[in-house]
């Protein structure tokens, strides 16, 4: 029996194991996942208000600024109102300081209802906010789970990566190479194994002279997808 076929397809195992802890650990729970889902929505919601809150007070000051102009405006026109000498500037003068006050009357309107959304905004915000310290909690609590667990994980991860380099260190270089060239050409797949006289990997038939080949323990790739091929002996 060829021990260094062996040795790849112990290498292949801890590899796939490798892979598959390492996958995990990139995913969220469900249990994690569905608080965190709740957390960032209620964060960019609160971002929202906040935002139209600011849009608010923007147009508040704009509004304000107008409001200054056309009180002073409407001071000009009344002291002219002082000094007309006839009955038509008197007229003229009325009329200036009629549609000025209605100007000012609308954009006082305008202020208080920006002011009455703001408060609105602001309250739900706030309500949000309160919330939020019990979301929070919940949120610490699965996190610290998840990331406890994720220790065990790690743990693993880095036995596994160490039993690799052991087994790896003990193959030629050569072998060590082209193993790593198929395994990243074959999505970190590099052995298949023989079953029912197929290559596992891709189902291409292997022929009768090849299973003698496997069966003296030969290095032998799979004629369909390169993969070494793996013949499991029967104990002996
Ligand atoms: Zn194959």
């Amino acid at each position: 029996m060829n021990q260094d076929v062996e040795k790849l397809w112990e290498l292949q195992t801890v590899l796939s194991q490798l892979g598959d802890r390492e996958k995990q650990l990139t995913n969220k729970p469900e249990s994690f996942a569905a608080v965190d889902r709740e957390w960032q929505n209620v964060n960019s919601s609160m971002e929202r208000l906040r935002e139209q809150i600011e849009q608010h007070s923007k147009e508040r000051r704009r509004v304000d600024g107008e409001l200054s102009d056309q009180q002073e405006l409407l001071k000009k026109y009344q002291g002219q109102l002082m000094q007309v000498k006839n009955q038509q500037q008197y007229a003229a003068a009325w009329k200036e300081i009629d549609s000025t006050r209605k100007h000012v009357k609308e954009l006082e309107d305008s202020t208080l209802k920006t002011m009455t959304d703001v408060e609105g905004l602001q309250k739900q915000h706030d309500d949000l906010e309160a919330g939020n310290v019990d979301l929070k909690s919940r949120w610490d609590t699965e996190h610290e789970a998840w990331q406890h667990s994720l220790g065990d994980l790690r743990t693993e991860v880095e036995q596994l990566k160490a039993k690799a380099a052991m087994i790896e260190a003990s193959l030629p270089e050569r072998l060590r190479r082209e193993f790593h060239r198929i395994f990243k050409q074959r999505q970190n797949v590099a052995m298949a194994k023989v079953v029912a006289d197929s290559c596992n990997g891709c189902r291409t038939r292997v022929r009768p002279a090849v299973m003698q080949q496997l069966k003296r323990g030969d290095l032998v790739h799979c004629e369909g997808c390169s993969r070494i091929l793996y013949l499991e002996m029967p104990p002996s």
